[in-house]
């Protein structure tokens, strides 16, 4: 990726220092000012029409002291694909964390309990103001049971330290809690099947920002088979509480085709500079 200084059609990226090795990561070169404290990544004009300085600040973001009510959201975060309109079964919407995970690890809603090796329920923080939500557990998740092992799990790691986060600060979790035979993708009736725990995951969690990885956990949550080129880059709606949902691609597919990577970058870009804008209209009690 083309990277320096003096670009001004190029829109710009403080990043902390410890964050350079993680961009790197993701394929993004990053040059050192030597007169600057901060590091400087200049991301293409495809994005942005004129400089704008996005800081990627504090690595923990302030949580408000109570989780304020959601608030409606300005024109320009609507969703812009529907809701969709699931009912949520009594088996998991009044559940609590240990009996919602007791609930995963003995469900047989749909066939693929018949073939895991265990139920993969989800990881990190319950209060994460993060969350990201991949497809289903692989081959190295069905073993393990926690989402987003092996390389794939390592580059999704790199992807939030990026943000300024640490793996242990988000939460994270599939559309499926079970592994779909030969990595195949979710059927529709599996993945209606499991949503009643991912949405009691959610609203337990109560996320600022949920952050779908890859086209089948986007198409799924939105209810969509809109291709996910049009759907990042956009701000869309997920849930009861209509949680703000922003897409990008799943670290499996960046690993087969690096030059994709880049868009990953201005992703994560969107959505720090969203949660970092939603997070102001939270303490500042909605949006002006
Ligand atoms: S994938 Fe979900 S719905 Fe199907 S058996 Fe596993 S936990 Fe139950």
């Amino acid at each position: 990726m083309a990277v320096g200084r003096g670009r001004g059609r190029e829109a710009e990226a403080v990043v902390d220092a410890h964050q350079v090795a993680y961009l790197q990561a993701l394929g993004v070169d990053v040059y050192v000012p030597r007169s600057a404290p901060a590091l400087v990544v200049m991301e293409p004009a495809a994005t942005a029409a004129a400089p704008q300085p996005v800081v990627v600040a504090a690595a923990h973001a302030p949580r408000p002291a109570a989780t304020p009510a959601r608030q409606p959201q300005p024109e320009s975060q609507r969703p812009a694909s529907p809701e969709p309109q699931l009912a949520l079964p009594d088996i998991a919407r009044d559940l609590d964390w240990e009996p919602l995970r007791a609930a995963v690890a003995a469900c047989t809603r749909c066939e693929l309990h018949g073939t895991r090796t265990q139920t993969v329920f989800g990881v990190g923080n319950q209060r994460a103001r993060w969350m990201f939500i991949g497809e289903a557990p692989g081959a190295d998740e069905d073993r393990q049971g926690e989402p987003f092992v092996g390389r794939a799990g390592q580059l999704l790691t790199s992807m939030i330290r990026a943000l300024g986060l640490q793996r242990e600060d988000v939460f994270i979790a599939n559309v499926l809690k079970c592994r779909p035979p030969g990595n195949r993708d979710p059927r529709p009736a599996e993945a209606a099947s499991c949503r009643t725990y991912l949405e009691r995951q959610v609203a337990l969690v109560n996320p600022t920002l949920v952050v779908a990885v890859g086209r089948i956990a986007a198409q799924n949550l939105l209810a969509t088979e809109t291709p996910i080129a049009k759907l990042r880059g956009k701000v869309h709606a997920f849930g009861a509480r209509s949680w703000p949902l922003v897409i990008t691609y799943h670290p499996a597919y960046l690993l087969r085709s690096p030059s994709e990577k880049r868009k990953a970058w201005h992703d994560l870009l969107h959505a720090r500079q969203l949660f970092d804008r939603l997070q102001r209209e939270s303490v500042a009690g909605g949006p002006a």
